[in-house]
C-alpha cells in the first residue's frame, strides 16, 4: 500500500514521514472547529479542515481520483470521542443521486460516515436519498417520489421512518459544508416525520468566508 502513497503530507506539503500520509507534524492540528451557519442556527456543527486552496487538493483526490484512502488516513487520526457527550442514536450521511454514484462510483460522505460509526460505535444507515430527475428516476418508489418537491431534492426512506421516528438525535456526515442549504435541506426532510429530533453534523472541510 505504501508505494502508492504520495511522499509529501497532503495538508502541508512537506515530505512526509515514511508509511504516514499526513504527517506527524498535521496529525495535532485535526482537532473538531465547531462552525456557524446562519441557515443552520442552533445545530452543531463540527469540521475539520479549512477549505483552502491547498487543502482543496485533498477533496479533489478523495472525489475524482477515487482515493478513499485520503479519507482513511485523516480520519484514522481524529479522536471523535467527543461525540459520546451528545448521545447520538443514528449516524446518516448527505447522499448523491444514483446517476451522481454511477458517474463517480462512491459517495465519499459515506465512506466519512462509515469510519465515524466504527470509531464511536454507532449504527449508520442510508436515511436520505437524493432524486436529481425526479420523473426519470426508476429506484424510488412513488411516495418516495411524491416528497421531491422543488429546492429539495432528498426524500426519506420509507424503510428508515420508524426508525428516525424512534430515535431523540441525530449526526449527518457530509464531505464538506459551505453556505449548509444542502443539510438544511436534509433536515427538514428528517423533521417533516420527527420534529423533535436533535441534529449534530459533521463535516471534513468547512469554507471560511460564509457566516
Ligand atoms: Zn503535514
Amino acid at each position: 500500500m505504501s508505494f502508492l502513497l504520495p511522499d509529501y503530507c497532503p495538508l502541508c506539503n512537506n515530505k512526509s514521514d515514511p508509511l504516514l500520509l499526513i504527517c506527524k507534524k498535521c496529525i495535532p492540528e485535526l482537532k473538531p472547529v465547531e462552525i456557524k451557519r446562519d441557515v443552520l442556527k442552533g445545530v452543531i456543527i463540527y469540521s475539520f479542515l479549512p477549505y483552502s486552496e491547498k487543502h482543496r487538493y485533498i477533496l479533489h483526490q478523495i472525489k475524482f481520483e477515487e482515493k478513499k484512502f485520503y479519507i482513511d488516513d485523516i480520519l484514522c487520526r481524529i479522536d471523535f470521542s467527543f461525540l459520546h457527550k451528545y448521545n447520538i442514536d443514528l449516524i446518516t450521511y448527505v447522499p448523491m443521486s444514483l446517476s451522481g454514484i454511477i458517474l463517480r462510483g462512491f459517495n465519499q460522505s459515506r465512506v466519512i460516515a462509515r469510519i465515524i460509526s466504527k470509531k464511536i460505535k454507532k449504527r449508520f444507515y442510508p436515511i436520505l436519498g437524493k432524486s436529481k430527475y425526479s420523473k426519470q428516476s426508476l429506484k424510488e418508489t412513488a411516495e418516495e417520489r411524491s416528497q421531491i418537491v422543488k429546492n429539495n431534492p432528498f426524500y426519506l426512506k420509507r424503510s428508515m421512518y420508524k426508525r428516525i421516528r424512534e430515535a431523540s438525535s441525530i449526526l449527518i456526515v457530509d464531505d464538506l459544508v459551505t453556505t449548509g442549504n444542502t443539510i438544511k435541506a436534509c433536515i427538514n426532510r428528517i423533521k417533516d416525520i420527527n420534529p423533535n429530533i436533535k441534529f449534530y453534523i459533521i463535516t471534513l472541510f468547512y469554507t471560511e468566508d460564509i457566516k
